[in-house]
């Protein structure tokens, strides 16, 4: 009898696995896929990052001139560059199996189903796997159009969209969220005439509404269509295009339904169990990670919340360490949210509407990289720091980032939040210089209206 059985190897699942490895509790861990790893390795943040490196310096190449450069001939070679996002999945899919064999999990593939809180069973061979707890990471899945479903072929999925065989004449990306916008900016680089399309009145609406204006100005200033706002209300296709209507008619070779993504749990004897789950199909569980079911625990994507890949390692951890009596936590107050694009867009905390919204009352502190000496030394001038923190007793509340590396930088800000730092512990930290990290140290000055530079 395992001590734990895990449905799912995604981030959230193996590391679970491994922490619960490391706490002496003998492990199984389950994945349909033939490859470990999940959605964040296979189809989502390694090969979306890997696309996005490489699509960045295929632009940088071309845009040398200013740093006294000549480059005469850039060439795309896709089916390289494709190669090597694979080359690199892989390297990182055998770094998780080594781990796992490592910390002497076993790792079964097939489809797990629950068939009662002590055993699951694999759907192909039937398999049953006795076990004291049970934790589902089965992660989650694209929504499709409810009248158009994904074709594979122009009505697309990120899945699909990570793996073009040739550059689309025409993109349209549906969705002016994090995977859509990643996506818009690495076909657009590569030469596709993007056009993204987002019902609300801004992109990222879950972000700070200055990063949504200021990464929507970029995106159009790049040369992406940025349409708020639309509705796609109807597709015809016609041989290899889509007519699209969104108010207006568009033409694209394909399109990317990125309108976000949903729990996977079919298939998995959740309803059988009597597992509870809320209105948008994601299992509810309390701060431990438990669901309604003694015994079996969920985690990740199929939890709902921030779907993030970090936000299921923590709570892997969490569950795995609470399951052997010690005390798990995750803080939702500081977990990062980063959105690839180039400039980059980095957020923890509270958004500065979110602090009104709850009748905070805060001051805020901003620095523009037009002022960082790193910045400038760079040619990486746009973009800003913008700090928010509590007028009454001066915690950093939130922090939003939009500029080269926010994706780095935000980590200094993701610490501050877990310490509950003020904007004047970050404000009197010392930072190297030339670093883009003095426009954080610059944004706490300025949230005392002291900023030094500006
Ligand atoms: P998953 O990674 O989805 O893993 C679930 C695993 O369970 C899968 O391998 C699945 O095959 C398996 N499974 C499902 N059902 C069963 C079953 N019944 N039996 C056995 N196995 C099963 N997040 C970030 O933090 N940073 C990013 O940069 C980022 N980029 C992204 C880019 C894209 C294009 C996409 C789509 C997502 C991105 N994400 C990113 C989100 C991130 O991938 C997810 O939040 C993360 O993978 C969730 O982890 P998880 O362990 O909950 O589930």
């Amino acid at each position: 009898m395992f001590d734990v059985t895990i449905i799912g190897a995604g981030p959230g699942g193996y590391v679970c696995a491994i922490r619960a490895a490391q706490l002496g509790m003998r492990v199984c861990c389950i994945d349909n896929s033939p490859f470990l790893g999940g959605t964040c390795l296979n189809v989502g943040c390694i090969p979306s990052k890997a696309l996005l490196e490489s699509s960045h310096l295929y632009q940088e190449a071309k845009d040398l001139r200013q740093h006294g450069i000549e480059v005469t001939a850039v060439k795309l070679d896709l089916a390289k560059m494709m190669a090597r996002k694979e080359s690199v999945i892989k390297k990182l899919g055998t770094g998780i199996s080594h781990l796992c064999k490592k910390n002497k999990i076993t790792v079964k593939h097939g489809f797990g189903k629950i068939i009662d809180p002590q055993t699951v069973m694999l759907a192909e061979s039937q398999e049953k796997i006795t076990t004291r707890h049970i934790v589902i990471a089965t992660g989650s899945i694209p929504i499709a159009l409810p009248n158009y479903p994904f074709d594979g072929e122009h009505i697309v999925s990120s899945t699909e969209a990570l793996a073009f065989s040739s550059v689309p004449k025409q993109l349209a990306v549906l969705g002016g969220g994090v995977v859509g916008l990643e996506m818009a900016s690495v076909w657009h680089r590569l030469g596709s005439k993007v056009h993204v399309i987002e019902a609300q009145p801004r992109l990222l609406p879950e972000m700070d509404a200055e990063l949504s204006t200021a990464v929507a100005k970029h995106l159009q200033s790049q040369g992406i269509e940025v349409h708020l706002q639309s509705k796609l209300t109807q597709i015809t296709k016609a041989k290899n295009t889509l007519q699209l209507d969104i108010g207006h008619k568009l033409q694209a070779e394909k399109l990317l339904v990125a309108i976000g993504r949903r729990p996977a749990t079919a298939g998995i004897g959740l309803e059988k169990l009597g597992i509870a789950m809320d209105t948008r199909g994601a299992i509810k569980v309390n701060t431990k990670g438990k669901t309604n079911i003694d015994n079996v625990f969920a985690i990740g994507d199929v939890c709902g919340g921030m779907m993030l890949a970090h936000k299921a390692e923590e709570e892997g951890i969490a569950v795995a360490e609470n399951l052997a009596g010690r005390a798990g936590h995750v803080n939702y107050q500081a977990i990062p949210a980063v959105v690839y694009t180039f400039p980059e867009v980095a957020s923890v905390g509270m958004s500065e509407e979110q602090a009104k919204a709850q009748g905070i009352a805060v001051q805020v502190g901003k620095f523009p990289f037009r002022a960082n000496g790193r910045a400038i030394t760079a040619g990486h001038e746009d973009g800003f720091v913008k700090i928010i923190s509590a007028t009454d007793s001066d915690e950093m509340l939130g922090c939003h980032i939009f500029g080269a590396q926010a994706s780095e930088l935000i980590a200094e800000m993701v610490l501050a939040r877990e310490y509950r730092a003020s904007s004047e512990d970050i404000a009197r930290t010392t930072h190297a210089h030339p670093t883009l990290s003095e426009a954080l140290k610059e944004a706490a000055l300025a949230a005392h209206k002291r900023a030094i530079h500006f």
